[in-house]
């Protein structure tokens, strides 16, 4: 019998602290593959192609939507952005497992697919601390972080389509509440 591996979906609005968390956990579990995900959205001063994100025109990824290439896409802040359907596929039927960092949109059709994902929705301790962070990050326009404050909100009010839910308040106590669900998933 094929042993597939397991896909975990992890959620937050911007600023929740999560590329922190994501790192700490690929660095405990080597068996799991992050997915690298594609988008329309230019890249920042210290992201690379093909590491950060597969960074491609806005024509490519409609072209991908008509193919049915993503196994979730969806618009965030402007830009496209996307899961390949055969990463996925070819990740789990290796028997590895994988995480998707993803929106709350793009979530819920992995949630709706026959996937079976974990899901994970890591919060910040309160929209002001959110905004404070946003702010402090320092890598965006005023205007693009009230956009993002916006958004951030209205991602939150979908926390409890998750199964677990985790507050990033002090760093040290979410990573072990974040290792310890993906030692017992991955058990
Ligand atoms: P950023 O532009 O800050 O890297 O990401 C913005 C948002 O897009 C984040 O919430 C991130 O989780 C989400 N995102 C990144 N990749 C994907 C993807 O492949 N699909 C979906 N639906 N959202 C994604």
């Amino acid at each position: 019998m094929a042993v597939y591996g397991k896909l975990f979906v992890i959620s937050a609005p911007s600023g929740a602290g999560k590329t922190t968390l994501i790192r700490e956990v690929l660095k405990q579990f080597k068996s799991l593959s992050y997915s690298i995900s594609s988008t329309t959205r230019p890249p920042r001063k210290n992201e690379t192609d093909g590491r950060d994100y597969f960074f491609i025109t806005a024509h490519e990824f409609e072209e991908k939507i008509r193919q049915g290439a993503w196994l979730e896409w969806a618009r965030v802040h402007d830009h496209y952005y996307g899961t390949s359907r055969s990463v996925v596929e070819q990740t789990l039927e290796q028997g590895r497992s994988l995480l998707l960092d993803i929106d709350v949109q793009g979530a819920a059709q992995v949630i709706k697919s026959d996937l079976s994902p974990v899901t994970l929705f890591i919060l910040p301790p309160s929209v002001e601390e959110l905004e404070r962070r946003l702010k402090g990050r320092g890598t965006d326009e005023s205007a693009v972080i009230e956009k993002r404050l916006k958004n951030a909100v209205a991602e939150m009010a979908q926390k409890d389509t998750y199964q677990y839910q985790v507050v990033n308040d002090d760093l040290e106590t979410a990573v072990n509440e974040i290792l310890s669900i993906f030692k017992k998933e991955l058990a």
